[in-house]
């Protein structure tokens, strides 16, 4: 068997690959698609090599696949199950954990970063991690369950309810499914984005997209709520300027969600938050609820997915799926990787 395996210094080879056999509780997978994250390409990069003790070593935590052997102990799962994997390997003991909050686990293996990953033809991992797909769900879509569970976190931490307005900026692959996800829950959405390529698409999606260059933000969102403001705002640019946004957009008790990952330290208005007595809320990850309901919109909303998926390349081309998303042109949503496809 196969893997694209992370061999550092920008690198990405095929490497012939044993998965290891199933422990009582584990299950093999066949991996059918594994999608390219915003985190995937950090490893390109090498900013995260820190987390790699050996390399080459297979990366992607954004996959579907079906069910190919299970251990001895494993009654829940059987041969040729559709599932989707959550990547968090916790440790069931810590604060976080106790209170079901896997995401934060003080000793978190995030599987396809700290570990082994799903871009192989087989992936061995823990029954507790999987979650079944509906038939309604194709394999190539349920690799987007990840992502998706991303989002359904970021609203449930910003305890928002139909009928909220709320503001998101960036719309890059998580940016969008943000929207997504708020307009699926009833709220009333729009994005601020500055690439043309993006803003398009979005558009194409229904969303009211506004370019901050063409039209101030502030000024769109107070006269699209009666000069009130908006209820909740959604940071997925990561950048300074999409801080320095978020804090002017709210109106008292009202909240700021930062999706993005901040790498290095930023700044943030307190000032303005303390005014209006507003939230900053942080959000990482998901927990297995929000695998679940990002599993339940996509089995029942009239959502087009493929237009989140912008290429599918096989198991050899990771290298170039990297490229491709690394790039500034705003083309690329979801890149996905067949991982049952050599070249
Ligand atoms: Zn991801
Ligand atoms: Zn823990």
């Amino acid at each position: 068997m196969k893997a694209s395996m992370y061999e550092g210094n920008h690198s990405f080879g095929l490497h012939d690959y044993e998965p290891k056999a199933p422990g009582a509780h584990e299950v093999q997978v066949d991996v059918a698609y594994c999608g390219i994250c915003g985190s995937d390409l950090h490893v390109f990069h090498g900013d995260y090599d820190y987390r790699f003790s050996t390399l080459p070593r297979p990366i992607g935590h954004e996959c579907s696949g079906v069910v190919a052997a299970v251990g001895a102990e494993v009654t829940a799962w059987k041969t040729g199950d559709r599932v989707a994997v959550c990547p968090l390997d916790y440790c069931g003991s810590c604060v976080a954990c106790d209170s079901g909050n896997h995401n934060c686990c003080a000793g978190l293996n995030f599987m396809g970063l700290d570990s082994a990953g799903a871009m192989c033809n087989r992936w061995t991992v823990h029954e507790r991690t999987l979650h079944r797909l509906p038939e309604s769900i194709s394999l190539t879509h349920g690799a987007l369950v990840e992502p998706m569970a991303v989002c359904f976190h970021a609203l449930d931490r910003s305890r928002s309810k139909a009928g909220d307005y709320a503001v998101v900026i960036g719309a890059g692959p998580i940016g969008l499914m943000t929207a997504l996800t708020a307009r699926y829950l009833g709220l009333r959405v729009v994005l601020s984005e500055l690439n043309a390529v993006r803003v398009q698409r979005a558009r194409e999606l229904g969303f009211t997209v506004v370019d901050p260059r063409e039209t101030k933000l502030k000024d769109f969102v107070l006269k699209s709520t009666g000069g009130v403001g908006a209820d909740a705002v959604f940071e997925v640019s990561g950048t300074q300027s999409g801080l320095d946004t978020a804090v002017e957009l709210i109106h008292p008790h009202s909240r700021v969600v930062l999706v993005a990952a901040y790498p290095h330290p930023m700044q943030i208005q307190l000032q303005k938050l303390f005014m209006r007595e507003a939230d900053l809320t942080m959000t990482r990850n998901y927990n297995e609820k929000d695998f679940d309901d990002a599993i339940d919109m996509m089995a029942k909303a009239p959502i087009d997915f493929d237009a989140l998926i912008t290429k599918i390349l096989p198991l050899g081309k990771v290298q170039e799926g990297m490229e491709l998303c690394g790039s500034p042109s705003g083309e690329v949503v979801k890149v996905l990787v067949d991982c049952q496809t050599r070249e």
